[in-house]
């Protein structure tokens, strides 16, 4: 999962794309990302190795930062516009054709004073039929 990141340390920040990996047991930054953003490291007493899962060697870590925190942010999906208010003159649902039948109203885009034949707003192709 990418998500948009805010890293910060000391009174710095830098807004990134952070890749999660659930299943990493430690925190590991690029050695790239740290020398380009200048973030401060030290010299680990001791490298230390990660592994894969199946034992292969992915990285040798040999330096870590100063302290680090990262906030995380999910984009809110893009808001559905409110539709302008319309007359709905597509198909209708049973119901709602059994009850203009019973009204006498026109079938197509339920208002009185005709039928569907003679409906204005149908379209004139559809009216051929
Ligand atoms: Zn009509």
């Amino acid at each position: 999962m990418q998500l948009d990141a805010t890293l910060s340390w000391e009174q710095q920040s830098l807004q990134l794309s952070a890749l999660v990996d659930s299943g990493a047991d430690e925190n590991f930054l690029d050695s790239n990302l740290v020398s380009q953003a200048g973030i401060p490291v030290e010299v680990l007493p001791a490298p230390l190795n990660a592994h894969a899962l199946n034992g292969e060697l992915l990285a040798r870590v040999s330096h870590r930062t100063v302290p680090l925190s990262l906030h995380l942010s999910v984009t809110p999906p893009p808001t559905v516009r409110q539709r302008n208010p319309c007359t709905w003159v597509g198909p209708v649902s049973p119901a709602e054709r059994t009850r203009r039948m019973q009204a006498g109203v026109c079938l197509y885009c339920g208002q009185n004073g005709h039928y569907i034949t003679s409906c204005p707003v149908r379209p004139k192709e559809q009216a051929r039929q």
